[in-house]
């Protein structure tokens, strides 16, 4: 197995030391590569992505990453600023299928804004295609009209086969979890999601033991409010999937707490934190690494097929916060209070 850390900005590099630390323990015989991205990579060569390490990417079978993000590089021209590292890769390497879990553990069912019997124990996977819709449809810009007025347009676009290989990605993750699937669109109104309801519903002629259903996004965004525990898997386009999954994230109330994978058609992924890189708390070692760690976990899952490893680090997450175990993000009266390496010390402490 050979990994590509791509540590970034802010608390990028001290979340995914502990991530590293993690992986190490289990003595898979991984091989770490570490290369700059982001506003770091700016700053050493001139590029947030530059093509070394677009190259040690693509030479590796997963990307463990951290975050960019530098708000003192906020007036550079958009191409360069750190975040389109993120984009960059998204794009060169093909990773179509974004997977985002919104679990709530036990000890944090506080932490959410939602009343606790109506998060507890929630368990949702949302896939959200990455890589086409409105965000990269063209033509897309802003004209001026003829009466001088200025028109902002973007394009929604889907193909048939863009369509089908996310879902593809869906019904195999349901398949693995409680065989539920729901396909979030707005077919009622848009001919793109009308075609992406065709294909949905072609492609699920494959999977007769997944359970498919459809809803539109209005209703998906306050459903998730309502009933979230109605849902096992959500598939859904890039757009709606940005919004939607934000707002998934945040039924568990902690944002440290998060993992993502995005990956291509071979499982190759980038695995990451839902969040950036929190300049605020950088440096002061401070921050959680546990969606890191968790990353790391769907890493195992996704990419190398090793279930037992995997579960073995959520387990180990699991015992660390029923240990009382907090960072400050998701500390009650009465916790643990530990920083980031000792976070990483006490799941070290649980895997062995
Ligand atoms: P953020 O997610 O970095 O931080 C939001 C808040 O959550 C901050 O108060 C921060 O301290 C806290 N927080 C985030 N992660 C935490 C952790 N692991 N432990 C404890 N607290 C944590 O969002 P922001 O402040 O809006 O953005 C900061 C930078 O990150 C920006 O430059 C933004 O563009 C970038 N960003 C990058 C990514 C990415 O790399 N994928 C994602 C989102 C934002």
């Amino acid at each position: 197995m050979k990994i590509c850390v791509l540590a970034g900005d802010g608390i990028g590099p001290e979340i995914t030391k502990q991530a590293v630390r993690v992986l190490d323990a289990l003595n898979l015989g991984i091989q770490f590569s570490e290369a700059q991205v982001g506003g770091a990579a700016y700053r050493a060569a001139g590029h947030p992505l530059p093509p070394a390490t677009l190259n040690l990417a693509k030479n590796s079978d997963a990307i463990l990453f951290g975050a960019v993000g530098d708000f003192s590089l906020d007036k550079l021209p958009r191409e360069l600023r750190p975040e389109q590292a993120i984009l960059g890769l998204r794009k060169e390497l093909n990773l179509f299928a974004n997977f985002r879990p919104a679990i709530v553990y036990p000890e944090l069912v506080h932490a959410s804004t939602l009343k606790a019997d109506v998060v507890a124990s929630l368990d949702i996977l949302i896939v959200r295609e990455l890589t086409g819709d409105i965000y990269f449809g063209k033509p897309r810009g802003i004209h001026t009209l003829p009466n001088g007025e200025r028109e902002g347009f973007d394009t929604m676009r889907y193909s048939e086969s863009e369509i089908r290989r996310v879902a593809h990605v869906a019904f195999q993750a349901a398949r693995k979890r409680g065989k539920r699937l729901c396909s979030v669109d707005k077919a009622n109104v848009l001919d793109t999601m009308q075609l992406w309801r065709e294909v949905v519903v072609q492609v699920a002629v494959d999977y007769p033991d997944v359970e498919l259903s459809h809803q539109y996004v209005d209703n998906a965004a306050m459903q998730l409010l309502k009933n979230p525990k109605q849902f096992d898997v959500i598939v859904t386009g890039n757009m709606f999937g940005d919004i939607l999954s934000d707002e998934a994230s945040m039924l568990t109330g902690s944002i440290g707490m998060l993992p993502s994978a995005s990956l291509n058609e071979h499982n190759f992924g980038l695995y990451e934190p839902i969040h950036g890189s929190a300049p605020d708390i950088a440096g002061k070692g401070v921050a959680n690494p546990l969606a890191t760690i968790l990353s790391a976990a769907m890493m195992l899952r996704y990419t190398f097929a090793d279930v037992a490893s995997a579960d073995k680090i959520d387990d180990a997450v699991k015992r660390v916060l029923a240990q009382g175990y907090r960072t400050a993000d998701i500390a009650e009266p009465g916790a643990t209070l530990v920083g980031t390496a000792q976070m990483g010390d006490a799941v070290l402490a649980a895997l062995a």
